[in-house]
């Protein structure tokens, strides 16, 4: 293929990327320039340099990305802190370990749920009991792997609860807020395309407002600019078995196969959880 052919094929492909797709290109002042010396760009044009809908920390496609190494070491220093976290001194106290989170440092989709349970306090990882094999099940039928996702808690520390007592109980406004700045550095360090909310407390931490899951579900929110979908913990589809609820979740995780365009095939538009 000659070169004008060849620009002509990728200037296609942006214009359909700009009218197709909520995300206009972005393009590195740059590689704009670079372009400009081969083929002036038309009035109107296709890439826009650090655009509105740009990442914050677009560097343009010839700056260096976090690579997966250093958001492994960005992680392991925050988790590092994590463990040695006593802002909240009864839950540093009471907890067995830190639960910090789990997966791949690069995944497009991060699930949030509100604390680590007793299950999560005794292996130190997240969603880890009934209702974390319930996620991991919902995640293999959105065509994931458990390891290609990333899954973490709003609070790192399980919920004290009184000596003798069993169950687990939610977390308090406080300790979420205090908790909160860790999380943040998570998504900030992963950069997931979609964010999962997984239950009203994992809502409230992220976005401070209060509301029955019925009125959250199945829209659209946003965490620091990155997409949030809520939907009900897996937990409460444990205790409410209806196929109705079970249904509503995956219908809420067919939008984010859509927003990652991903392809939904036939078995996963008919997928009953
Ligand atoms: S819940 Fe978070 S802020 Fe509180 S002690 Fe644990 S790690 Fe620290």
């Amino acid at each position: 293929m000659q070169f004008p052919q060849a620009l002509e094929t990728v200037l296609q492909t942006l214009e359909r990327m700009r009218d197709e797709s909520v995300h206009r290109p972005c393009a590195s002042r740059s590689a704009l320039d670079a372009l400009n010396r081969v083929a002036p760009l038309r009035e109107n044009d296709i890439l826009e340099e650090h655009a509105p809908s740009c990442p914050k920390n677009y560097l343009g496609a010839d700056s260096a990305a976090p690579s997966k190494t250093d958001k492994i070491e960005k992680l392991a220093a925050v988790q590092t802190r994590v463990s040695a976290c006593i802002k909240c001194p009864n839950l540093a106290s009471s907890r067995t370990q830190t639960v910090f989170g789990v997966g791949n440092p690069d995944a497009e989709i991060m699930f949030i749920g509100e604390a680590p349970g007793a299950d999560e306090d005794a292996q130190g990882e997240p969603f880890v009991g009934r209702a974390g094999q319930l996620l991991t099940k919902i995640i293999k039928a959105m065509g994931f792997a458990r390891e290609e996702v990333y899954i973490a808690n709003i609070l790192k520390c399980r919920p004290d609860v009184p000596a003798g007592s069993f169950g687990n109980r939610p977390p308090t406004p406080r300790e979420m807020q205090t908790c909160r700045p860790y999380l943040m550095e998570q998504i900030d360090i992963i950069k997931p395309k979609v964010i999962v909310a997984l239950g009203t407390v994992a809502v409230e931490g992220l976005l401070g407002t209060r509301a029955p899951m019925r009125e959250l579900r199945g829209r659209w929110d946003s965490v620091n600019g990155t997409p949030l979908m809520i939907t009900y913990h897996p937990a409460y589809l444990l205790r409410n078995q209806s196929p109705s609820e079970k249904r509503k979740v995956w219908e809420d995780m067919m939008l984010v196969l859509k927003r990652l365009d991903k392809l939904i095939s036939e078995k996963q538009r008919n997928y009953f959880l």
